[in-house]
């Protein structure tokens, strides 16, 4: 599992600083913004996958600085209310808010529905995400590392998966044998790249030659090809 990254949009410095604390301790990485333009910047530009976001800040208000990022993100955000304000509640909540979190709150409570809202954001995109590509008779599905030609089952070693999946990635691209061994063999693999002219042989007998359909074209001098013929 990767990092996951909170954007804290919070302009009390001290409480910024314990969430920060907390959130890195709990194994997050974390962005600040002070107030709420350069929180909605951040928001917008910055890779982020949930966001704390309280109420009152100077330059734009948090309900502002929910209602625009709504306009052009779902990423999942958690709002900071001061007092026990249900009005700011049930409006940040129709703003598109996923939780809100009343202050002073207990940081367990807070840990626990981030870690909760980040479990439903995930589902939620799986759930519409179909991980998989395809092209023509292939068919790749990424989660369950199977491919297929017509529907029947091709055996990969992983390698040849990894290699097959990068080509199909960047179909209708000409990819070097360095790009390849870079990305699929890794950055620290100091190969010769015949492995992956090696390698390529290897996915053709298994679907070029095996299924009497040309997949994988060689650019004389510089690399491989998959093309969408359609
Ligand atoms: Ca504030």
């Amino acid at each position: 599992m990767d990092k996951k990254r909170i954007l804290i949009v919070e302009d009390e410095e001290a409480i910024a600083r314990f969430l920060e604390l907390e959130l890195n301790y709990e194994g997050y990485d974390v962005i600040k913004a002070f107030d709420g333009r350069d929180g909605l910047q951040k928001a917008l530009s910055e890779d982020i996958d949930l966001i704390i976001l309280d109420i009152m800040l100077p330059k734009l208000n948090g309900m502002e600085v929910c209602r625009r990022i709504r306009k052009e993100s779902l990423i999942p955000i958690i709002m900071l209310t001061a007092k026990d304000d249900t009005l700011d509640k049930v409006m940040g909540l129709d703003l598109g808010a996923d939780d809100y979190m009343t202050k002073p709150f207990a940081i367990e409570e807070l840990l626990a529905r981030i870690r909760a809202t980040l479990r439903k954001h995930t589902e939620i995109k799986s759930e519409h995400i179909s991980n998989s590509i395809s092209l023509g008779k292939l068919e790749m599905d990424l989660d369950k590392r199977i491919v297929k030609y017509l529907d029947t089952e091709v055996e990969l070693t992983k390698k040849e998966f990894d290699l097959l999946e990068y080509l199909l990635n960047n179909k209708n691209i000409v990819v070097s044998r360095e790009s390849i061994l870079q990305k699929v063999w890794g950055y620290d693999f100091y190969g010769d790249t015949n492995i992956v002219d090696v390698y390529i042989r290897y996915l053709r007998s298994k679907l070029d030659d095996f299924y009497k359909e040309k997949i994988i074209h060689t650019v004389r001098g510089v690399g491989y090809i998959i093309k969408d013929e359609n």
